[in-house]
């Protein structure tokens, strides 16, 4: 078979020949007791750089030992570009959200002989599901592999922006001692009212991990957690995602991209927030307006905006986000640290090994499968496409 691998370019100035610690720390199972991926086996050194094109996943020695072919490319976004070109005969695409290839409707017409979109990571609104499902296509993903990853990136975001560290940091690396200006923007998170929309994996972590911080936790999500988990951490439920964002002065997104979600946070939502909440969204880019959180940010209707999800990635160099006031943003890096790529390359290897031998992949790692969302799909998504407009990321390094 024919394996396409998209992943992220090498760092710039080449591999590293050392990283910081010479070894991870044990993780055994995640909180709810999911064993963490289990493959039969791996050729790669933990906490290495794996979701680069020269880390290929820790994959080539084990496909080529099965006869399979492996192309990994970085070049994804243009007419033209080394994916497209390869996607036409392959049977397997694994992509990650860091560095989407979008499989639009168009590239999965394309591709006759596709069987199967894995997502190196958590998150697969970069695949038309609609066009995954029409074409029997199945998407699995690895559930929960960066999950805590990201819920620690959500809190360093909020303590960040809250506590106004960014320009404190600027003002040391600029030989400067000026407390007033260090200061005039700093508040501490004791007492606020904390809440996410939507607490699964990465949500409730993150309220789990706030919680000692003596703040009021609330919570939105289509599914309501069990009274033993609302009671765990004193949540306050909300029915609507306007109740929720009119008395908080953080609110952090962790649902994902769907038809449901996209643009939820449009001018009319940011309109009806506490004045002066905070955002945080790690989820997606696209389930904010663009254009109506940077005038939010000039406005004073948002204190602040962090995360580190943009739509499309790469972001165009003139992406308003870049520039805008009051934000906090990265690349898109909370899910993919040296430890989540550990993770996520070992979860990759394990659906392969059971699409190879013919097992069943495990049901919480299924997005689409025999022609309709399944599994964490099935739980998190609605039916439809989030890819509109991915072309824009062929514009990056244009402008
Ligand atoms: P999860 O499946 O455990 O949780 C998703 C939750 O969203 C579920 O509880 C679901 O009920 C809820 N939800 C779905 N639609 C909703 C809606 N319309 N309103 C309210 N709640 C809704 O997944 P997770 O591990 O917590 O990840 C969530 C998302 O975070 C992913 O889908 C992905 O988009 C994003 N993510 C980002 C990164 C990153 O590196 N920035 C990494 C992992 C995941």
């Amino acid at each position: 078979m024919k394996i396409l691998c998209v992943l992220y370019e090498d760092p710039s100035g080449g591999m590293p020949e050392k990283y910081p610690l010479s070894a991870l720390p044990e993780i055994s199972n995640y909180p709810d007791g999911m064993p963490l991926p289990s493959p039969k086996g791996r050729d790669f050194a933990a906490g290495t750089l794996l979701g680069c094109v020269s880390g290929e996943l820790g994959l080539r020695k084990f496909l080529e030992d099965r006869g399979h072919t492996l192309v990994v490319t970085s070049d994804k976004d243009a007419d033209g570009c080394d994916a497209d070109r390869e996607l036409v005969d392959a049977d397997i695409v694994i992509s990650q959200p860091f560095w989407p290839y979008y499989l639009t409707e168009k590239r999965i017409k394309s591709a006759q002989n596709l069987k199967l979109a894995i997502t190196a990571g958590i998150g697969s609104d970069h695949v038309d599901l609609q066009a995954a499902m029409d074409h029997n296509i199945d998407v699995v993903e690895v559930t929960y592999c960066n999950s805590r990853s990201v819920a620690e990136h959500i809190v360093m975001m909020i303590l960040a922006m809250v506590r106004d560290y960014h320009p404190q940091h600027q003002i040391v690396k600029d030989g400067g001692w000026h407390i007033a200006d260090a200061v005039k923007r700093s508040y501490d998170v004791e007492g606020m009212h904390i809440g996410t929309i939507a607490a699964g994996r990465i949500g409730y972590d993150m309220l789990r991990k706030m919680a000692p911080f003596d703040v009021h936790l609330h919570y939105n999500d289509r599914h309501r957690l069990p009274a033993e988990k609302e009671a765990e951490l004193n949540l306050q439920y909300h029915e609507t995602v306007e109740s929720l964002v009119g008395v908080c002065d953080v609110i952090n997104i962790s649902c994902p991209l769907h038809p449901e979600t996209e643009h939820l946070f449009n001018e009319e939502l940011l309109a009806k927030c506490k004045p002066g909440a905070y955002l945080i969204n790690t989820a997606r880019g696209k389930i904010c307006d663009r254009a109506a959180i940077a005038k939010a940010l000039e406005s004073g209707q948002l204190s602040g905006y962090a995360g580190d999800v943009w739509f499309p990635q790469p972001a165009p160099v003139d992406h308003p986000w870049r520039t805008m006031p009051n934000h906090g943003m990265t690349p898109h890096t909370s899910g993919t640290t040296l430890s989540a790529q550990t993770r996520y390359a070992d979860g990759v290897r394990e659906i392969l090994e059971c699409f190879f031998d013919g097992h069943e992949i495990r049901n919480e790692y299924k997005i689409v499968s025999g022609g309709q969302l399944a599994g964490a799909g099935a739980h998190a998504y609605s039916a439809g496409t989030a890819t509109d407009g991915s072309e824009e990321a062929a514009n990056f390094g244009s402008t």
